[in-house]
């Protein structure tokens, strides 16, 4: 398993589990979490609703602010969004809301649990991380419709190859390119 996704994995667990220990509670901490500012609710809820997420089955965006170097994480029953990480253009926070949201879609935080579950399956889950960040990043680039949002969220990505899957982002700006030839643009962008 990646490194940087198996230390931050971790450190996320660990900090649920010692908030549930704080408020000496069993039922799930993530219940008990603020929920995120107006604009992160604003774009989650878009988000569900441009990825067919039924209604009912929309996640809360809430807040968690032990996620060192991430902004967001869909866990099974929530969206935690890291508000801690400052000056993040309207761009990225959109297309991280919508990011997050194909992993909601796919089910992909409860793929993980299950396969904890089982033995023997680190490079499975390695290789599952790739083909889940991949194509978390391009559905929610294509999902954006807005060149700006696509070209601004390029930013948030890696110059190289990366292990963990993740467009790189030169990969993102050809998208950006692409649904720019299309002239796809947001409202916020357009104004
Ligand atoms: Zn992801
Ligand atoms: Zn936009």
């Amino acid at each position: 398993m990646n490194f940087k996704i198996k230390i931050l994995s971790i450190l996320v667990l660990l900090s649920l589990n010692c908030f549930a220990m704080e408020t000496e509670d069993n039922s799930d901490p993530v219940s008990k979490f603020e929920p995120a500012s107006q604009l992160y609710q604003i774009l989650g809820t878009e988000a569900q609703m441009t990825l067919g997420i039924p209604k009912e089955k929309h996640l809360p965006i809430k807040q968690f602010h032990y996620m060192p170097g991430a902004l967001a994480m869909a866990l099974p029953n929530a969206i935690i969004v890291n508000e801690n990480v400052q000056n993040i253009s309207y761009g990225i926070k959109r297309c991280t809301m919508l990011h997050e949201v194909v992993h909601v879609k796919h089910h992909d935080a409860q793929f993980f649990l299950d396969l904890k579950e089982k033995d023997n399956v680190i490079e499975l889950e390695e290789e599952e991380h790739r083909i889940r960040e991949n194509r978390a990043d391009i559905q929610g680039c294509y999902a954006a419709q807005c060149f700006m949002c696509v070209h601004e969220f390029s930013k948030a990505r890696p110059e190289n190859y990366d292990q963990q899957g993740y467009l790189t982002s030169g990969q993102v700006l050809k998208i950006a390119e692409e649904l720019k030839q299309q002239n796809k643009i947001c409202a916020y962008h357009s104004n």
